[in-house]
């Protein structure tokens, strides 16, 4: 029978009503209680890592997630991660870099409802997370949510209160859940080697476009920030109007050898910077790369990882174009 480790952290599933709103109350022992069914597939160990509304997530607690999941790695199947929806695809992500190449399941779930509800989803996420991580070929970082298991690169909260809040961007879901059974539709072919990382650099900024903005900002940033996201409209391009000029305001962090990267505001389909001329004019820029397709929770945590790794321009455009864990299409690395 597989040893799962189940690691508990915070978010809906496991809070009450308290009289400052919901909190995260019950602890992973209590959660695994009402899911006895699992019994009958896998063998579960509990550990109580935090317990947290996932709006306090940050990038010490994906590093104690991380090192917790090394520390037991050698010891259990499967894991299962238990985590508020909020930022639960950010830390997918997170932990898609800061753990490459696993062999084993790693299945992040939570719910919109809370466990102890009578109309939860936190049951049946739970029970199916339990599922995906006793099966060895699904290997690496998912979120199971819903009866879909979404490649951790790839997820993305896109419902608020539905229970099928998360969606799998521009790419494939790994699997589907149907009453308790799993039907595969991917399958990986990706094998690195298992590599821990046990760094991050959190100085990474979003700035999202709108129409009219001023560039002065860009300057400021650059004081306080290692790299740049510009989440631009449509394919991608940087304004240029009359005597405000985004191209010339980005030259601080180009000329220090920090990355600047433009996505889109655009949910599906990604950027492509060579088709306007405010596209191409940004792309020509040293130091200016951009997301393709993936999603804004996996290039920021990418720049985080990467740039917690090496500080030179020449090698954060390869670990940028680089992809991990399905981040992004093989045929989208330019050509150098
Ligand atoms: N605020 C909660 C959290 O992210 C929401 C949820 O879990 O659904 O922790």
């Amino acid at each position: 029978m597989k040893r799962i480790l189940m690691i508990a952290t915070g978010g809906t599933i496991a809070s009450r009503p308290s009289a400052n709103g919901l909190t995260p109350q019950l602890g992973a022992a209590e959660l695994l209680a009402m899911v006895p069914g699992i019994a009958a597939f896998c063998r579960v160990e509990t550990l109580q890592l935090m317990n947290i509304d996932s709006t306090n997530m940050s990038q010490d607690c994906w590093l104690r997630l991380a090192a917790c999941i090394e520390e037991h790695y050698a010891q259990y199947d499967g894991f299962v991660v238990t985590h508020g929806t909020d930022t639960m695809a950010y830390t997918a992500a997170a932990l898609s870099y800061l753990i490459q190449g696993s062999t084993k399941p790693i299945m992040l779930t939570g719910s919109q409802r809370s466990i102890w509800l009578q109309d939860t989803d936190a049951r049946m996420n739970l029970q199916d997370a339990f599922r995906a991580a006793a099966d060895s070929s699904l290997p690496g970082v998912f979120i199971v949510f819903d009866g879909k298991v979404i490649c951790g690169t790839r997820a993305r909260k896109m419902r608020t209160k539905s229970m099928n809040a998360f969606s799998s961007i521009d790419w494939p879901e790994a699997a589907l859940l149907r009453e308790g059974r799993i039907l595969h539709l991917m399958k990986d072919e990706e094998k690195g080697h298992l590599q821990f990382y046990r760094k991050l650099n959190k100085n990474v900024f979003v700035l999202r476009l709108i129409p009219g903005m001023d560039p002065a900002i860009l300057p400021k940033l650059a004081c306080h920030y290692d790299a740049l996201v510009i989440e631009s409209f449509g394919v991608g391009g940087l304004p240029c109007y009359e005597n405000e000029n985004f191209l010339s305001a980005l030259k601080v962090w180009t000329d220090a050898g920090k990355p600047v990267v433009i996505t889109t505001q655009v949910p599906h389909e990604g950027s492509d910077l060579g088709v306007y001329e405010v596209g191409l004019r940004a792309a020509e820029l040293p130091g200016v790369l951009q997301a393709y397709t993936m999603t804004i929770e996996a290039v920021v945590t990418k720049l985080m990882w990467l740039l917690a790794c090496t500080g030179e321009p020449d090698e954060i455009r390869r670990l940028f174009y680089q992809p991990i864990a399905h981040d992004l299409l093989r045929f989208e690395e330019p050509e150098n």
